[in-house]
């Protein structure tokens, strides 16, 4: 049996409401004529209309950001910038349980996830703090005598940010936070799922930038609205940096325009993630992380395990004791505010459809669904889409298992060698996020190795989801090559020079030339 009864459409309104009036953000209006609205997929039913900006709003938008970077941001220290981000963190902390009610609202995320999705935002912000006193640059020997060789780092102007609605908050944090501190301002365009996180988001951002008398109105900016907002950022010559997270055929259709102006852009698409399971692994991790990888967020999470690579030798096993644990899942699929929930609904129909479709071409090409798969509490909740966590049994990797499928399917497929494991793993068009569960140090240091995963993020006895905002986030191929959050991520919002100071009074020319 799913967990505990759905709450009603009203109800969830209610607390959307409470939950952005606690943040001291004003409830959306509700313009005659909306043509957006904020929904849940926890009913599945519009929560109240919303208003859409224009593109006409987009290009306003970037004005006031342009003229805000060019008076005062540019300008304004990297540890003055900071101190907004630092205000950011505390009010974050203040209202953590109000954005992750928000988050669960919007997206379907279980409690859990939802808060540990704003944990993440505090802790890009610590983070980013400190960036604004390490936004360093070297300084090399000149072979001049009498001159100095060093490079200095600036910001960029405005940042234009595209967000997907699985994770709302946090990625745009990840973006804003460094983007801000590095000196430049922002115009956002959340996912048209989420519309109230991102006012939530926006108006904590506002509060903490009048406090610490920073230039609030051009700082940030959000902008409503649905592809064509994403579009009108992506063509203005103005925006100098596009960060877009979503999918590949979205990437694929920002990335030209951007590239057409000659622009910036950083792309997070999607992934198609992998674990190759060795025979020396620790079966209580491959479990307990491919479980929690595989199903948590109901399978829609970039990093989600998609497909699971195992050796012969323990594929009985391994199989057996993910399907068990994929049985005990099925009570637990529900109400994402339900204490005992682990699996949410899917954000919307289109998910279903995608999973319905994938499990019907697995099944044509060969596979097998050992659990999983049925949509429940269809009578309770029409317009939502729950569904129990699938596993299929596949003879080989597939064209189905080549592609992205948005909800709760893993794949499980058999190895002999650890190069027919790298091959499998490697050969689909993302590059993501990977990993290995075994005890076999060499295996694992192959696996990290040059030839090994192809992938951005490469892991060992670990899930492939859950990453630390320490490390840079992001991966190759179709997932967009992008990098994010931590390490030298901050270089993508900075621009660099070179710069020569002769301080020698003669003038050498490099290399030995001579002239004049
Ligand atoms: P999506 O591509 O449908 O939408 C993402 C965002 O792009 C939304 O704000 C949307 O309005 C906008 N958009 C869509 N088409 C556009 C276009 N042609 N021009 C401009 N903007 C456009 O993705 P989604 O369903 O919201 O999110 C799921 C996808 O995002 C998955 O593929 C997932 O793997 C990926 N994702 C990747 C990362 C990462 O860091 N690599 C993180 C989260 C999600």
């Amino acid at each position: 049996m799913p967990t505990s009864a759905l709450p009603t459409t009203a109800s969830l309104a209610d607390r959307a409401r409470a939950a952005l009036d606690r943040c001291r953000v004003e409830a959306p209006q509700e313009p005659a004529g909306a043509r957006g609205a904020a929904r849940s997929p926890i009913t599945g039913q519009d929560l109240f209309p919303l208003g859409h900006e224009s593109t006409g709003d987009v290009e306003q938008a970037v004005t006031t950001a342009q003229e805000t970077f060019s008076s005062t941001w540019r300008d304004t220290p990297a540890p003055v910038r900071g101190q907004v981000v630092h205000r950011l963190g505390e009010l974050l902390r203040a209202h953590k349980a109000d954005l992750a009610e928000l988050v669960t609202i919007e997206a379907g995320k279980i409690r859990s996830e939802a808060l540990g999705e704003v944990q993440e935002m505090i802790d890009i912000c610590d983070l980013a703090v400190g960036m604004s006193r390490q936004l360093y640059g070297r300084t090399m020997p000149s072979e001049r005598p009498g001159h100095r060789l060093m490079e200095t780092w600036h910001p960029l102007g405005v940042v234009g940010v595209i967000t997907a609605f699985n994770f709302p908050v946090a990625v745009w944090s990840w973006n804003t936070c460094v983007a801000l501190v590095c000196g430049n301002t922002v115009v956002w365009k959340p996912s048209e799922l989420t519309p109230l996180t991102a006012l939530a988001c926006h108006g904590l951002l506002m509060r903490a930038a009048e406090e610490v008398g920073a230039p609030a109105r051009g700082l940030h900016r959000v902008v409503l609205g649905g592809r064509e907002i994403g579009q009108a950022l992506a063509e203005d010559p103005r925006v100098a940096l596009l960060s877009a997270t979503g999918s590949t055929a979205m990437g694929r259709e920002v990335a030209p325009r951007v590239a057409a102006r000659m622009g910036r852009y950083l792309l997070e698409l999607g992934g198609n993630n992998a674990a190759v399971v060795a025979p020396s692994a620790d079966l209580d991790l491959v479990v307990r992380g491919s479980v929690f990888s595989a199903a948590g967020t109901a399978g829609q999470r970039c990093t989600t395990l998609r497909r699971l690579i195992v050796h012969e030798d323990v594929a009985e096993e391994v199989t057996r004791r993910i399907v068990d644990a994929y049985k005990q899942l099925r009570d637990r699929v529900g109400d994402p505010f339900g204490e005992s929930t682990l699996v949410g609904p899917l954000v919307g129909e289109r998910g279903y459809a995608a999973m319905r479709s994938a499990l019907e071409r697995a099944a044509a090409e060969g596979g097998e669904v050992l659990v999983g798969g049925a949509r429940v509490l269809e009578e309770e909740a029409a317009d939502a889409y729950y569904v129990e966590p699938a596993v299929v049994r596949m003879p080989g990797q597939s064209a189905v298992v080549r592609e992205e499928t948005f909800a709760p399917v893993l794949y499980v497929m058999p190895y002999r060698t650890l190069e027919e494991a790298v091959e499998l793993h490697n050969g689909v068009p993302q590059g993501l996020s990977s990993s290995i569960f075994t005890q076999d140090q060499s295996e694992a240091e192959r696996f990290l190795s040059a030839a090994g995963s192809d992938c951005g993020i490469v892991n060992v006895n670990i899930g492939t989801s859950g990453a630390e905002i320490g490390g840079a986030f992001g991966g190759e191929k179709d997932t967009g090559g992008g990098r994010e959050s931590g390490s030298d991520s901050w270089k993508a919002y900075m621009r660099r020079a070179t710069n020569t100071v002769n301080y020698g009074g003669e003038l050498p020319l490099a290399q030995g030339v001579s002239f004049l």
